[in-house]
């Protein structure tokens, strides 16, 4: 059977070995006779594949005991309201770097439950590049910083983090967690949707660190209260079963493949190879990021018409590469080469492109 080039920016492809295990495993998990959808979240072996998901994520991105690791519902979209739900603090502001679409959506959500800011935007250049936080000291008095850590939509990424942040920083690493190695202990807290980097859609990952549970108030809706999942390891209510654990299987193949830093290299030489075919291409092909900001997670460029574009569309499509389309706000083209997307069609989309160039 041929798979899909799948270069969608999420869901995307998960890894082949965790899609064959599943099925492996589909109608009789671990003797118990059931898929994982069928068990009881309050049951032992559902139980196991919790603790076992965040204990792989703890490893996979050296998260210490200092920090709860939460699996919640409801997108990455629903972290832009809990974060400043929880973090907010009474006559303080949550600060937020404008780096793109999601960035704008999650200051427009914190905005209506209390005060927020932008403190730097990179709108004016379209979001090609990740603008510098020039005076940190202006922040001292903020409740946080929140930043987007990768721009599925412009194909930016923050390559360094603000540094000596008095207030904590949050970030939305929903397009590029476990892309590379990264040093949990210089944020408050982290968030991603799974549906790019970690599995299916359905579950989103949180990692707070402790202290900041403090922050919550009681009159927050329980569901709504970060603490409410720590105490109950992420079993409050019922949990998105099928989705954690798929997640956990996607952990286990990172680990086995030698965790970020294995993953960070192979995802260098894949984005490595497009941005290497559009340098050379003489301005046929044009990145849309600057070069210092550019995302290993997401490549986008544009051609020189539109008939170009629609042309070049039309034949990938026709040789099998799907989610080529650049989102409407930045049009051109998009690929997205998250962790699970092999090397070899990476290198096929980069051979289409000389070719198509070429020709
Ligand atoms: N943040 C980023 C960086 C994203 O790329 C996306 C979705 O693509 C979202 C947030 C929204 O995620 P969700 O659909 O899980 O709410």
């Amino acid at each position: 059977m041929k798979r899909a080039f799948n270069f969608n920016a999420g869901p995307t492809a998960l890894p082949e070995d965790v899609l064959k295990k599943a099925e492996k495993e589909w109608l009789n998990y671990n003797g118990t006779g059931m898929n994982v959808m069928e068990m009881s979240h309050r049951s032992k072996p559902y139980e196991e594949i919790n603790n076992q998901a965040q204990a792989l994520l703890r490893k996979l991105l050296n998260i210490s005991n200092d920090y709860e690791i939460l699996f919640l519902q409801g997108g990455a979209s629903l972290q832009f309201a809990m974060v400043p739900m929880n973090l907010l603090e009474e006559g303080k502001k949550g600060y937020y770097a404008l780096t793109g679409s999601w960035s704008e959506k999650a200051l427009k959500e914190a905005k209506k439950i209390g005060d927020a800011e932008s403190v730097v935007s990179g709108k004016d250049n379209n979001y090609t590049t990740i603008p510098d936080i020039k005076d940190l000291s202006s922040l001292e008095n903020g409740s946080y910083l929140h930043i987007t850590s990768n721009n599925t939509i412009y194909g930016t990424q923050w390559h360094e983090t603000p540094k000596n942040l008095s207030i904590p920083l949050v970030a939305d690493m929903s397009s590029d967690i476990l892309c590379r190695p990264i040093d949990v202990n210089s944020y408050g807290l982290i968030y991603a949707g799974a549906q790019k980097n970690l599995g299916p859609s359905g579950v989103t990952v949180v990692i707070i660190k402790k202290d900041l549970l403090e922050r919550s108030k009681d009159s927050l809706p329980s569901i709504l209260d970060y603490r409410t999942h720590a105490s109950n390891q992420s079993l409050y209510n019922t949990p998105p079963t099928l989705a954690v654990y798929l997640l956990k299987l996607v952990l286990e193949w990172a680990d086995s493949l030698g965790g970020a830093e294995a993953l960070e290299k192979i995802n260098q030489q894949k984005a490595e190879l497009l941005y290497h075919e559009i340098d050379g291409s003489n301005g046929f092909y044009n990145g849309h990021a600057n070069k210092n900001s550019r995302s290993l997670m997401n490549v986008t460029f544009t051609l020189n018409s539109k008939e170009l574009t629609d042309a070049f569309l039309a034949e990938a499509k026709e040789l099998g590469f799907i989610g080529l389309n650049g989102h409407r706000s930045v049009g051109g083209c998009r690929a997205s080469i998250y962790n699970a997307i092999p090397l070899e069609h990476v290198e096929k989309l980069a051979q289409f492109m000389k070719e198509f160039r070429t020709r």
